[in-house]
């Protein structure tokens, strides 16, 4: 079946893009386009085109599953040949452009003589956000269209805009409310015989200021150290359509594209958005395991994490039901949610309707006997396993046969848990971060007897809690913190042998971690990562770790909260202070050791202390707690920081190359005042390397 169909109304052709869900351009669509636009070129019948996409979008763009085969750049091309032959069209075409026209959806559209769009139209140029540019006159056809300051906007920002805002530009020539298909054939029979055609690579791109403003983007994209990979070559390609000729700015475009296309960073980022597609997936649940309904939910303990956790059902318009032991707790956690509401609804993010309808989803109660019904329960309450236990017996008591009771538990044991009730099956670990309602990640726990059903009931429920969702095992710390705490392990040890936290935290910021290890400790509070500490000393009595941190914990340095930590926090200043008192606590520290302090290289700082990461990861795979490594990465890139343009640290391992992650922890070990056996090299990662082999391919 063709996958652009051809039809006629009188003296107008319709040609139809009619490839489901969203009308990519794949080989099929391009080859149908071609067929469509010649038979309408030849056909002297015909005085005019129509191009309209089926269904719910013009055309969302390039086909991503055909990305990296032979496919993508397969006559007849999207660039070359489809566009050129709209370029010498000798009739009008019309795009037709309703829902969305993203990327080369748009390109497409902007490759047309005229655009008219029905009313919510999304219409966008999101490469940057995948690691691309625009690659089929994006760069030059837009800013034609919008002017130079909207297309930097655009094509910087990734974000769509709505056609409705640019009615009557070149963008969008008419917005047709009502029957878009009649609209365009009305529209198309008014234009038909008009001369010359209308074309935006004939116009120029005004500008005051055109050098001043290129500048100023330049200069706001060099200083931001998170700046997106794309960034740049948009800029110098928006400056080709400014001071070249059109088919010269197009062949800068396409040059920068080829470039970018094959860099580290970009790569990055293609990585990640596939790592996340394919986290959704858990590779041995059963074909035709069917998810449970859920329509209503429960939470237990109003807490921090309690609270973000209802806000969450609340924003999917899931009624949920907050269970306390007392009624003063009840009140103190909804007064925090309702003032969270009211910020966003201060700040114009919410509409009054929605504020009051959020906290219309959100019930309190002090009785089990009322959630009973609920389809979930996620219990959110101190981090022990006795009040766990306490919970988790109630529940099983009270709540309805089928019911999916979640832990929210970042370091129990899941089985252990499951074990309180007498229905282990419907037992699942939902490890959301701080704040919930805001944190994008969510791992999911699966435990030794979670039923499939669960989990697949889980994994469908993130998705209507706009969560990106990973899947682990059960273990101390799950994917996330388990590798974090190597990570903070190695970055104490650096603090005995010579290097202070500021030092620290400035390397691994520049190395794109969105805050350095001792800002986020001081963030989540010291004493909790002091307890975990102290649960270890007493369970592994052979676990190394330094003791500098303990010492900062017993003067009650906590972090923020009590307004000292690794830093000093002063009333009305935001930035944290370097604390001259830690210095000396951790000097002190290094000579109770008999350490002599010494210089450590900013290379060496990041190497330790993301290479320690990177092997818990490959220990973690070998476990089969994580099910790829993929999914690491999805877990540091949306939870934990890591910076995007490196793809996570499984990613960034395979482009340092394995071999050479191993020789450093070779070297490492040789480190007299380490911890050798520390730098064993986990078995897949020694077995990767020695065969030349990498994690994410
Ligand atoms: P919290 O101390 O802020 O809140 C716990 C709440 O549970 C309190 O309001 C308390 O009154 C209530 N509670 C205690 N016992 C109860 C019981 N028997 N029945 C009903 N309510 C009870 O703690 P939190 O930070 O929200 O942590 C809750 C859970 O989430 C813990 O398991 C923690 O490990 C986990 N977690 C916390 C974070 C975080 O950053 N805070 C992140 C991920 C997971």
């Amino acid at each position: 079946m063709s996958l652009v169909r051809y039809e006629t109304d009188g003296n107008i052709a319709i040609v139809t893009i009619d490839s489901p869900p969203v009308n990519c351009l794949s080989h099929g669509v391009r080859c149908g386009l071609v067929d469509a636009l010649e038979q309408a070129d030849i056909d002297p019948s015909i005085q005019a085109v129509v191009l309209i996409g089926s269904g719910k979008a013009f055309s969302a763009g390039a086909d991503i599953t055909e990305l990296g085969s032979p496919l993508a750049f397969a006559e007849p091309t999207f660039y070359g040949t489809v566009l050129g032959m709209l370029d010498a069209m000798s009739k009008p075409v019309v795009a037709a452009v309703s829902g969305v026209a993203l990327g080369g959806g748009l390109e497409l559209a902007l490759g047309c003589n005229y655009r008219i769009a029905s009313p919510g139209t999304k219409l966008g140029l999101p490469e940057i956000k995948l690691g691309f540019m625009p690659g089929a006159g994006g760069t030059q056809r837009l800013p034609r269209a919008v002017g130079l300051e909207c297309a930097l906007n655009m094509t910087l920002s990734g974000d769509p805009v709505r056609a409705e805002d640019f009615a009557g530009t070149e963008l969008v020539r008419e917005i047709a409310v009502g029957d878009l298909r009649a609209a365009s054939i009305e529209f198309a029979r008014t234009i038909a015989a008009d001369r010359p055609l209308p074309r935006l690579r004939d116009l120029k791109v005004e500008h005051p200021n055109a050098a001043a403003l290129l500048q100023f983007a330049r200069g706001v994209v060099k200083s931001n150290r998170r700046a997106l990979p794309g960034a740049m070559p948009i800029i110098d390609a928006i400056d080709a359509a400014v001071n070249k000729k059109f088919d010269q700015g197009m062949q800068t475009e396409l040059a920068l594209f080829t470039a970018l296309a094959e860099s580290t960073e970009a790569k990055a980022l293609r990585h990640s958005f596939f790592a996340e597609r394919n986290a959704e997936k858990i590779d041995d649940l059963p074909a035709g395991t069917v998810p449970r309904e859920i329509r209503t939910a429960a939470v237990i303990g109003a807490g921090t994490m309690g609270g973000g956790i209802a806000m969450c059902f609340a924003d999917a318009g899931i009624p949920v039901k907050i269970l306390e032991v007392q009624q003063e707790a009840l009140d103190r956690g909804l007064a925090h949610i309702r003032s969270n509401y009211e910020a966003s609804f201060k700040r114009g993010k919410l509409s009054e309707e929605q504020f009051n309808q959020r906290l219309d989803l959100i019930q309190t109660t002090l009785s089990y006997q009322e959630i009973g019904d609920a389809d979930i329960v996620v219990e959110a309450v101190f981090e022990e396993l006795s009040v766990k236990e306490k919970v988790f017996t109630q529940l099983d008591a009270v709540m309805k046969a089928g019911a999916i009771l979640a832990t929210n538990t970042s370091t129990l044991d899941v089985n252990q848990i499951a074990a309180f009730t007498k229905r282990p099956q419907d037992v699942v670990g939902t490890h959301f971060f701080s704040p919930a309602n805001i944190m994008k990640l969510l791992e999911v726990v699966r435990g030794a007897k979670t039923a499939p059903d669960v989990l697949a009931s889980v994994m469908k429920l993130a998705k209507s809690l706009r969560k990106t969702t990973v899947v682990a095992g059960v273990c101390d710390g799950f994917i996330g913190n388990r590798m974090m705490e190597e990570f903070l392990r190695q970055a104490l040890f650096l603090l005995d042998e010579g290097a202070l936290p500021s030092q620290i935290d400035k390397a691994l910021e520049k190395f794109g971690m969105a805050m350095g290890p001792f800002r986020v400790a001081d963030v989540i509070g010291n004493d909790v990562l002091w307890s975990v500490r102290k649960r270890r000393y007493i369970e592994r009595p052979e676990w190394i770790c330094s003791k500098v941190a303990d010492r900062l914990c017993e003067r009650g340095w906590f972090g923020q909260k009590t307004g000292r930590g690794w830093y000093l926090y002063e009333p009305g200043v935001r930035v944290p202070q370097t604390d001259p008192e830690v210095a000396r606590l951790i000097e002190e520290h290094s000579a109770s050791l008999g350490l002599v302090r010494r210089k450590i290289s900013d290379e060496e700082i990041v190497g330790r202390c993301i290479y320690a990461m990177i092997n818990e990861g490959a220990a973690l795979l070998e476990e089969g707690i994580a099910q790829r490594a993929s999914d690491i990465d999805v877990v540091y890139l949306s939870g934990y920081g890591f910076p995007a343009r490196r793809g996570g640290p499984m990613f960034y391992a395979d482009t340092v190359g394995l071999g050479n992650v191993v020789r450093a922890m070779r070297r490492y070990a040789r480190n007299p005042n380490g911890d050798a056996s520390f730098w064993e090299p986990a078995t897949l990662l020694a077995r990767l390397a020695a065969e030349g082999k990498a994690f994410t391919k």
